[in-house]
């Protein structure tokens, strides 16, 4: 292990140098402006749409709140949506928390995200969306749910809280579907401390979500929608405009990471890794691994103990499923998702962040094999 630390987290924030972010903020006490859209606001808003080549990229106060102002801002207030178990709470916790009713279709095996082969036979006359999520940044299959979405009269949102950054086919990833989210928290690869963000192309859709972002109204005495507040304040943008100056470069550093996780576990019997489509310009988001005990010989939850006995905390990152939670148990009815069940049994995602050192990924993956 490497000297500097002898315990190594699943993630850690990324952090612009600290003088950096002090000039940053000087102009916010030279201003006293500290929310309400300001100018840090919008410099970072121009920023993350040229950077995410997106046409509209309203900011909000965290990832979650920003999902469910998309679900408003689209009219989605009751009816059931398709939907994903393989994700973090967020996702089906918005869902919920918006009135609608999650019905829970399967993932693919590969991707890791909704089998949209599945997502068909679950359309009801109640069906209003399809919600997906771009798991560890693997795309879902964009073009088949948009097929379907089309056929059906479907709204479709995602949820790119992993994605941020990512070109598929050539393509900004948050340009699919009607609108996506992503997060901005600390532990994501772009963070504004706590923040989030909307892509969509609909220009219409922009004057909607900031107004419910801000108690529903556009500053006049009319309030127009139901709404919340989930403004991003000046301090917030100053922490993203410094981050997004060192993106690439923390990108880069977290593929490095990657190569050598991918280099020791890509010809493993037993062993299944992130999935990343040759037209992904992945971000190297997570480092998801899948044991097949029969096949490994060891379970994911004695793999998982094994690192923390030597201070390495790996994360059982997508377990359990958002479908198994026993506060819905009684609100609506679950579908069975075997391959999610499974892949939640099998997953434990490594350590990976722009500060993990080549050499603490090979040794993390030495004792992942069993090779120490
Ligand atoms: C982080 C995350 C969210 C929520 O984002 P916050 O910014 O933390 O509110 C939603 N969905 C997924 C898949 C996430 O990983």
């Amino acid at each position: 292990m490497s000297s500097k630390s002898s315990v190594i987290p699943v993630t850690s924030p990324a952090l612009p140098p600290f003088e950096e972010f002090v000039e940053e903020i000087r102009d916010i006490w030279d201003s006293h402006v500290l929310t309400h859209q300001g100018p840090k606001y919008h410099l970072l808003e121009e920023a993350i749409r040229d950077y995410l080549s997106v046409a509209n990229a309203p900011l909000f106060a965290n990832g979650h709140l920003a999902l469910q102002v998309a679900f408003w801002s689209l009219g989605l207030t009751s009816g059931e949506v398709i939907t994903t178990p393989y994700t973090f709470s967020s996702t089906t916790q918005a869902i919920v928390g918006c009135g609608l009713t999650p019905v829970f279709c399967d993932i693919d095996p590969r991707t890791l995200c909704i089998d949209a082969s599945k997502i068909e036979e679950l359309i009801t006359p109640k069906t209003k969306a399809i919600v997906g999520v771009h798991v560890y940044g693997t795309p879902c299959d964009v073009k088949a749910i948009e097929d379907i979405a089309k056929r059906h009269g479907l709204k479709v949102i995602y949820d790119a809280a992993h994605a941020f950054g990512e070109t598929f086919d050539g393509v900004g990833i948050g340009n699919f579907g009607d609108i996506s989210m992503f997060s901005m928290h600390a532990t994501k690869v772009f963070n504004t401390v706590e923040g989030g963000c909307l892509t969509f192309n609909d220009d219409e859709l922009y004057s909607v979500a900031t107004a419910i972002r801000q108690f529903g109204c556009y500053g006049t005495d009319e309030t127009q929608y139901v709404g919340t507040n989930a403004k991003l304040t000046e301090l917030h943008a100053a922490m993203g405009l410094c981050n997004l100056r060192h993106i690439d470069e923390s990108i880069a550093r977290r593929k490095a990471a990657y190569r050598v996780y991918q280099a020791a576990f890509d010809a493993i019997p037993g062993i299944q890794t992130v999935y990343y489509p040759e037209s992904l310009k992945p971000n190297y988001a997570y480092y998801p691994v899948l044991f097949d005990e029969e096949v490994f010989g060891k379970s994911r939850d004695q793999i998982a103990d094994e690192l923390e006995q030597r201070g390495i905390y790996a994360r059982k990152y997508f377990y359990p499923l958002t479908s198994t939670f026993a506060v819905y148990g009684p609100m609506f009815e679950i579908q069975a998702t075997p391959i999610a069940q499974k892949v939640s049994e099998q997953v434990l995602c490594l350590p990976l962040f722009a500060d993990l050192s080549p050499d603490d990924a090979a040794t993390i993956s030495k004792i992942v094999l069993g090779n120490v």
